[in-house]
């Protein structure tokens, strides 16, 4: 058992790194002010690999391992885990397009996927079903020359930034089963979207509903077989869990060394503020619980590589546990910074907004527990 980094990745994360600190870092304050992100930001993004990390090289991507994309994704969000969350979502529906989809539908629409001028969005969630997704009721009925879709998807990150929206509709019975997944163009008659979400965290990406009326696509845009589309939108979350829990980890991360930092400056009582015992065994405690979180991720990650059986198992628990040990670290980072830990210059509370959300979507971390769970029960 081997729990170094290879060389490769080593430069795989400093890559990542020095990128989110050059090129989002600086701006990403302003950009949670604007609400939104450049959009010139995504070629410099793509020109790195970055739009298709699990693409399959023959199909030009990176060809990138899951263990391999979450040192991307903890490295981005030191920088800004909003950014970070958001180029994941593109590139799970990328690796949904690459996996299933057929060849003249990726030889269309992928090398804008690659290159991130074609900036994806994946709708899944619907105003009357989060938790118990395969409820959807948005329909897709067949016409002559493909499907005509009617509904509304709610809560999209990119709702109306994003270039096309990778949907998972209904073309058959109630249940997973009457599931199918479509391609749908930003452009294309009868797609509309709701306002912005004022929300808490990732403020600088835009969620909005995602509305379908009459929305004509041809039957080209269906990724893999109708009814599928269920079974591969569970398949793209597996991964979505695992860079989701490396989002709040890299953060995380990012927020305990700015504390130690502060900690040896801050004074109180005649003394920097890291020579109390207790504040010291804080930063033990959350040294542990980071440490523990990263092997965990990563161990998810492997499993997820190498198929294991139990690796949907392991990317719940993981997401869970990580995404949990994140929230209570900036938590108390910002804790420990006193007053100032509550003002946006030092970048803490910033943090604890933007993680809160992680605890919540790609499967709330009760639903986590729901997988674990019935996992335990069925192999006893
Ligand atoms: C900022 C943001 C961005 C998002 N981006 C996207 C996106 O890009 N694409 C997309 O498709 N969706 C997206 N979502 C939606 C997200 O995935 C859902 O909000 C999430 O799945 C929870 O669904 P819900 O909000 O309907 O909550 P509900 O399912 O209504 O859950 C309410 C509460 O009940 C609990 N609960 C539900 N079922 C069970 C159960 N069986 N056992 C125990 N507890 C349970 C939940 O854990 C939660 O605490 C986003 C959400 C947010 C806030």
């Amino acid at each position: 058992m081997d729990f170094a980094l290879t060389p490769e990745q080593t430069s795989i994360f400093d890559m990542a790194y020095a990128f989110g600190q050059d090129a989002i870092a600086p701006h990403a304050r302003q950009w949670e002010q604007d609400g939104t992100i450049p959009k010139k930001l995504w070629p410099e993004v793509g020109a790195l690999g970055f739009g298709g990390l699990y693409v399959s090289e023959d199909a030009g991507g990176a060809g990138l391992s899951r263990l391999d994309g979450t040192l991307i994704f903890e490295a981005l969000s030191m920088a800004c885990p909003a950014v970070s969350a958001f180029l994941s979502i593109h590139n799970m529906c990328a690796k949904m397009l690459d996996s299933f989809a057929d060849a003249p539908l990726k030889d269309r629409v992928m090398p804008g996927v690659l290159s991130l001028d074609t900036f994806l969005s994946y709708c899944l969630t619907e105003p009357g079903s989060g938790s118990d997704a395969a409820a959807l009721k948005t329909r897709a009925t067949r016409t002559n020359e493909g499907y005509s879709l009617t509904g509304t998807k709610a809560f999209i990150s990119g709702g109306g930034y994003s270039d096309a929206y990778v949907a998972m509709v209904r073309t058959g019975d109630a249940g997973a089963g009457g599931v199918s997944a479509v391609y749908v163009e930003d452009g294309t008659a009868g797609l509309s979207f709701g306002a912005l979400e004022d929300k808490m965290g990732w403020r600088s990406q835009p969620t909005a509903q995602v509305q379908f009326d009459n929305c004509n696509i041809p039957s080209t845009n269906l990724i893999g077989e109708e009814g599928k589309g269920f079974k591969y939108a569970m398949m793209g979350l597996d991964g979505g869990r695992l860079n989701i829990a490396a989002c709040s980890l890299g953060a995380a991360q990012a927020a305990l060394t700015a504390t130690l930092a502060y900690m040896g400056e801050r004074q109180a009582f005649g003394k920097s503020i890291d020579q109390f015992q207790g504040l010291q065994f804080r930063l033990a405690d959350m040294e542990i619980d980071l440490n523990a979180a990263r092997v965990f991720l990563r161990q998810a990650a492997w499993k997820l590589d190498t198929g294991a059986p139990d690796a949907t198992k392991h990317c719940a628990m993981a997401k869970k546990f990580v995404t949990d040990a994140g929230s209570r670290i900036v938590d108390q980072c910002l804790q420990l910074h006193g007053g100032y830990g509550y003002l946006a210059d030092y970048g803490i509370e910033k943090l604890v907004r933007d993680l809160r959300v992680h605890q919540i979507l790609e499967g709330t971390n009760e639903v986590m527990r729901v997988i674990v769970a019935r996992d335990m029960l069925k192999n006893r």
